[in-house]
């Protein structure tokens, strides 16, 4: 079921009453979420992202614009009639119903011709709970689950009805390290085998990206970015989508544009290929960690901090007077030698992982 998000808006009353004033929690969002991809949508919290959700499920009316599933408007159809599955970063199963209950549970308020037989519904668990490989687990409390378990049963129990469209807010953030990990995976094939339209909240950018058919950045309600998560990391449109994206993040420091060249600090650390097209003046540079390249006669000199071995790769540490960023980090492949006792360390830079950014507006300059 395509999504279709048009001029969507959502304004609160400011919490702090004695203010007449809201919040724009989310403004202006337009977007066609095609039939059958995963959408991760991402941004810092507080932009936005839940009552995006909310609002296509329905338990949000929008200040102004429309929602459309498919062709048809539901933008003042309530949430149960929208055939949307939901599942929340806190599990809200019922303590005192076990698995199967659980699961079949949104089952029992079909109406009419949609009623079902007691042993349709537990079918219908059974297909769900193997979606999600909890079926041994049908008897059980959910008190007696792992928290993974316990997500498992509350995107099993979304599924049960087998929504037109799955809606996940932040659903991996009370799990560790390697269950998020784990349950990410399961999110994404289980979103392929059943080819539902899905739309998974997330503050985290690398879930996000390794899931997502595509991404939207969002910040301060305003979307910023929409594309495959790839291209975006590439093609950041602005400062803050650049930063947003990439572990270790880019580095990004105070440089300026003169005579065809880009300088930090008093290094003309790259060439601009057509410097006609760039207007001199102050910039920011943003530099990805994977952007450096050692080379004792390079370009663009830093102080060495210390040298982190990761195996296949290595993490150069190092500082700069002109570096927003505590430190610089740079990833360079293992098989280079490098004397961790020297003060300095030089770098030549890759063209295509070097960003200019407006000094004031942070938007990309392209060059
Ligand atoms: P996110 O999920 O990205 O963390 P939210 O969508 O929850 O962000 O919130 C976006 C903004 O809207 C925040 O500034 C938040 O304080 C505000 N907000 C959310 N819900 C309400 C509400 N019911 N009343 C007032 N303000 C709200
Ligand atoms: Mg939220």
């Amino acid at each position: 079921m395509k999504v279709v998000l048009e001029n969507l808006t959502k304004k609160f009353p400011n919490r702090n009453k004695k203010i007449k004033d809201y919040v724009i929690a989310v403004n202006d969002f337009t977007f066609e979420i095609p039939d059958g991809k995963l959408i991760g949508l991402l941004g810092p919290s507080g932009c936005g992202k839940s009552t995006t959700l909310n609002l296509i499920s329905g338990l949000e009316k929008p200040t102004s614009g429309k929602i459309y599933f498919g062709d048809v408007d539901v933008t003042e159809l309530p949430p149960e009639n929208r055939g949307v599955g939901l599942v929340f970063q806190s599990y809200a199963l019922y303590p005192h119903l076990t698995v199967e209950q659980n699961i079949m549970f949104p089952l029992g308020n079909l109406k009419g011709s949609e009623k079902l037989t007691k042993q349709e519904m537990k079918e219908k668990a059974l297909e769900a709970a193997k979606l999600v490989q909890i079926d041994g687990l049908m008897e059980r409390k959910p008190s007696e689950l792992s928290g993974g378990q316990q997500q498992r049963v509350a995107i099993a129990r979304a599924l049960v009805k087998m929504p037109k469209v799955l809606l996940l807010d932040e659903p991996l953030s009370n799990l560790d390290a390697r269950l998020r990990l784990q349950t990410r995976e399961e999110i994404s094939r289980i979103q392929r085998e059943t080819g539902i339209t899905t739309i998974f909240v997330t503050h985290d950018q690398e879930e996000a990206m390794s899931i997502s058919d595509m991404i939207v950045v969002m910040k301060d309600g305003v979307v910023h970015q929409i594309g495959k998560p790839q291209s975006v990391y590439d093609d950041p449109v602005n400062m803050f989508v650049a930063k947003f994206l990439g572990t270790p993040p880019i580095n990004i420091f105070r440089g300026e544009v003169k005579n065809g060249r880009i300088y930090i600090g008093d290094e003309d650390v790259l060439n601009i290929a057509e410097p006609k097209k760039v207007k001199e003046g102050e910039v920011y540079v943003g530099v990805r960690p994977e952007g450096f390249i050692l080379n004792d006669k390079g370009r663009f000199t830093c102080n060495l901090e210390r040298v982190e071995v990761m195996g296949r790769d290595t993490s150069v540490v190092s500082k700069h007077d002109a570096c927003e960023n505590v430190t610089i980090r740079s990833i360079v492949s293992a098989e280079n030698n490098i004397d961790t006792d020297a003060k300095t360390v030089k770098f030549d830079l890759k063209p295509n992982k070097v960003y200019l950014f407006n000094k004031e507006t942070q938007d990309r300059i392209m060059f």
